[in-house]
């Protein structure tokens, strides 16, 4: 599985319509500061469900929209759509090329598709569990994020290795049942309380 493109439209500095194509291997992208390097990171970040606006530099989640400049007026929506070859089938899914987008309005408004279908962000969540890939995979390595793996708490630095080693998909499962256990449990003390009262 590799990173085939990144189409992005309205997200934060990319007012136009742009594409990045890559290749199986080593890609560098160059430019002067402040020129959009990392926005690309964010975007790709993004689109994988990133929810806080702090980890995308911004202030809300309505930052990643283009604010406009002196030349461009604002936009009303932010788009990116993320195209991964899938040949190897390292996602769990029949398709050589997996397509996921993201697409938020100033309202608030947003939504995920997957290989242009709507679809939740617990299905993207769920596509990359265990490949790195994630927003909270290891694939993406931010500015500060190495001092603060190392000098962060144990249990912090262990959701890493659980990556890592492809356990995270049935940690979540467990605690998805354990809730769900327990909510069945409190539906069953409150049918219990029901019966008592009528007897
Ligand atoms: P450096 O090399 O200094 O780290 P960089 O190339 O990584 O810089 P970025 O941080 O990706 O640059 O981009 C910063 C630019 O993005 C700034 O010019 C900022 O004004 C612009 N920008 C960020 N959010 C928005 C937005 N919502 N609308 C318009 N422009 C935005």
């Amino acid at each position: 599985m590799y990173l085939k493109s990144i189409e992005l439209y309205g997200f934060k500095s990319f007012a136009h319509k742009m594409k990045f194509e890559f290749h199986n291997g080593i890609t560098g992208i160059v430019g002067p500061n402040g020129s959009g390097k990392s926005n690309v990171a964010d975007a790709v970040r993004w689109v994988l469900g990133e929810q806080s606006a702090k980890q995308l530099r911004g202030a809300s989640m309505q930052d990643v929209i283009f604010a406009g400049t002196e030349a461009r007026k604002p936009l009303s929506y932010a788009y990116v759509a993320l195209t991964m070859d899938n040949s190897d089938h390292v996602l769990p899914v029949d398709y050589e090329e997996v397509t996921i987008a993201r697409r938020v309005y100033r309202s608030g408004e947003s939504e995920y598709l997957l290989n242009g279908t709507p679809c939740r962000l617990k299905d993207v969540s769920e596509l990359f569990y265990d490949t790195g890939v994630g927003k909270e995979g290891y694939s993406i390595i931010g500015q500060g994020q190495i001092e603060k793996i190392l000098s962060g708490k144990p249990e912090d630095r262990r959701e890493l290795f659980d990556e890592a080693v492809g356990i995270v998909k049935y940690k979540k499962r467990k605690a998805a049942s354990v809730k769900k256990l327990e909510s069945e449990r409190e539906n069953l003390v409150r049918v219990n309380d029901i019966l008592s009262e009528q007897e």
